[in-house]
């Protein structure tokens, strides 16, 4: 079951962590090589919850560990290599480096990237953003923002 119905123009409320998957998963069939996608929210506000859905859509068969302490999580064997970065803990410019984090931006791979922002505007342009809040009283609310031509897929699939 999807519980997802449209807030406003903007966002979509996801009722619990099961619809979070099943929007995930929606979204997952939007999905091309060379994607670049940025989640923002705070923490708690479902964005791993997301991955796991998306990563499933793909084909993705095994658990998604959160990347909170290896900031960097690699799926291979899924439809489209994805790479999940969480860069909450990053410490400076160095670590970034030291991810090869461009290695990854390539038009081969998908990224998908919690807390864009510490990258420190090191990052390119994303193909897709989707921002998470908490909604009252219960769920989270989930916008999409889709900024390109390679992006357009993936808002096109969560549209109602
Ligand atoms: P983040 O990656 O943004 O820090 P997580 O995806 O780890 O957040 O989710 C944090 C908690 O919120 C988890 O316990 C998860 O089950 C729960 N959660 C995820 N989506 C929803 C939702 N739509 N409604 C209620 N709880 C949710
Ligand atoms: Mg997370």
């Amino acid at each position: 079951m999807i519980s997802v119905e449209r807030s406003g123009s903007t966002g979509k409320i996801v009722e619990d962590e099961a619809a979070m998957i099943a929007l995930g998963g929606r979204f997952a069939a939007g999905a091309k090589p060379g994607q670049l996608i940025y989640l923002m929210g705070d923490l708690g506000s479902g964005k791993t919850t997301f991955v796991r859905g998306f990563l499933r859509g793909l084909g993705h068969l095994g658990s998604v560990k959160s990347p909170t302490y290896t900031l960097l999580e690699p799926y291979d064997a899924t439809q489209f290599p994805v790479s999940h970065f969480d860069l909450y803990r990053l410490q400076n410019a160095e670590e970034l480096e030291g991810l090869a984090i461009r290695d990854h931006l390539n038009d081969q791979r998908i990224c998908v990237i919690e807390w864009p922002e510490k990258g420190g505007g090191v990052l390119p342009a994303a193909d897709c953003t989707i921002r998470f809040e908490f909604a009252e009283p219960v769920g989270r609310s989930v916008s999409f923002h889709c900024d390109t031509e390679l992006g357009r897929s993936l808002c096109a699939c969560v549209e109602e």
